[in-house]
């Protein structure tokens, strides 16, 4: 599998690590790789990191452009190395970080670098997009144990994760509702499972019209109700293509057919979701809204370690409330189900477009509506292919842009 993206991404530059270092980390302390430390499931993990610094060690952080707070991360946590995918901001951070004796790398391949670094035991994947793909294929590869944050990586080349996962690594999720079930199937038959219930917020617009929908902005879709998020999954939230990358992921990680993965609306995001067992018994995972307990969870699996998050109370419990989505208003999730169901290069392809429809949206330069009708229209125009290897995952990705931008052009009012 490393053969394969390495003709993408060639690893040339092999590392040089001190041995003190290397035994001290491998004695008592877990090593840790961030990529996208920057971004907010990136920052939120160094916050339970921070609680933990005499059990952990941070082996690299990486972040494409941010150097502010990368320089402020690398000079408090003093990891092995640190990474900026481009080329300017990291000659800048390069010349920040002179006489720390902190290595910096650069360009995309310092996303693989820290995948596969030999210190780290454990890889958070919390880069946004398809561009975290590689590099969850280069750690399972390499026999990590990989901290999921990346739903792009499974939605993209789920497939190829799968494949990937017979290296050895080991796979767990960190968004909150692939926790929250990965902890309800702990020591669980998987045969006993019946179907699986995912929680969905509604995000800002829940309750609105197709007509209303229409007129919604950027600022307002950026206006998540329970979750503070970057910016592409805030907006993947308002238009349910989020819940719909979801199921995709919870295909992959669960293997169950999407026949046995339902969406339901739950406003309040304190259960995370819920799995049916063959004896009609359901079980759920609760929490208030706060990614740094799923973060964790992946981070220490099996172990449960502490985290700042604030604790559950019963009047956070007192009203619960489930409704059944507005799938006339909210089409996104259906057009998931549909990409998952038809597989191959289909869900590559949905989120391709998807990424693309959201940069413009948030440019003003489409309307949210069109986010769902561009989607549909390319996923239309698809005909999926069989993944065997990533560069059909990024030759399917290449396609849905150059569909997306003709399909833009014409639909330019
Ligand atoms: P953010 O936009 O806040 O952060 C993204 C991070 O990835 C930043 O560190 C950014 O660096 C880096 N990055 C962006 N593009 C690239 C690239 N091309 N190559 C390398 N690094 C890149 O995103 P989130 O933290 O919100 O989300 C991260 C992932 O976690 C997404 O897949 C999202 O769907 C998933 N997730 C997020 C949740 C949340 O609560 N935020 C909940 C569940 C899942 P820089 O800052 O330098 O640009
Ligand atoms: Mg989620």
């Amino acid at each position: 599998m490393l053969a394969d993206i390495g003709r993408i991404y060639p690893l040339s530059r092999p590392y040089n690590v001190p041995m003190t270092v290397k035994e001290e980390v491998r004695r008592d302390r877990l090593g840790l790789a961030i990529l996208g430390s920057t971004g907010s499931i990136g920052r939120q993990a160094l916050e339970v990191v921070r609680l933990h610094r005499d059990r952990t060690r941070l082996v690299a952080l990486v972040a494409r452009s941010n150097v502010q707070l990368l320089e402020v991360q690398a000079r408090e946590f003093r990891p092995l190395m640190v990474g900026m995918v481009e080329e300017g901001p990291a000659r800048e951070l390069e010349r920040n970080l002179f006489g720390t004796g902190i290595e910096v790398r650069r360009g995309p391949d310092c996303l693989l670098e820290a995948a596969v670094h030999p210190l780290a035991d454990v890889v958070l994947n919390a880069v946004v997009g398809s561009a975290g793909l590689p590099a969850t294929l280069a750690a399972l590869g390499a026999g990590k144990r990989l901290a999921l944050a990346n739903k792009e990586s499974l939605v993209a080349g789920g497939d190829l994760v799968l494949r990937a996962l017979s290296g050895g690594g080991e796979l767990i999720p960190v968004d909150s509702e692939h926790s929250a079930i990965f902890h309800c199937l702990k020591g669980e038959d998987p045969n006993a499972v019946e179907r699986i219930i995912l929680t969905a917020s509604g995000g800002p617009f829940r309750g609105r019209t197709r007509e209303e929908l229409e007129e919604v902005t950027p600022q307002e879709a950026l206006r998540h109700p329970t979750w503070d998020m970057g910016a592409r999954i805030t907006v993947d939230s308002s238009t349910l293509m989020n819940k719909g990358f979801e199921v995709i992921e919870a295909h992959y990680l669960f293997g169950l057919s999407y026949d046995r993965i339902e969406v339901v609306i739950h406003p309040q995001s304190i259960v995370h979701s819920m799995v049916e067992f063959r004896d009609g018994s359901l079980s759920a995972q609760l929490s208030v809204p706060d990614m740094r307990i799923p973060i964790a969870l992946a981070l220490f699996h099996p172990e449960r370690w502490e985290t700042p998050a604030k604790r559950t109370t019963l009047s956070d419990l007192r009203s619960l409330t489930f409704e059944p989505v507005d799938k006339h208003a909210f089409r996104c999730l259906d057009l998931a189900y549909q990409a998952g169901r038809a597989g191959g290069t289909a869900t590559a392809v949905l989120n391709a477009v998807d990424e693309l429809a959201v940069e413009l949206f948030l440019k003003g330069k489409i309307g949210f509506l069109d986010i769902e009708r561009m989607v549909a229209d390319v996923l239309e125009a698809h005909q999926p292919r069989k993944v065997e290897v990533l560069q059909d995952v990024l030759e399917a990705e290449e396609w849905a842009r150059d569909r997306a931008m003709i399909w833009w052009e014409e639909n330019r009012k």
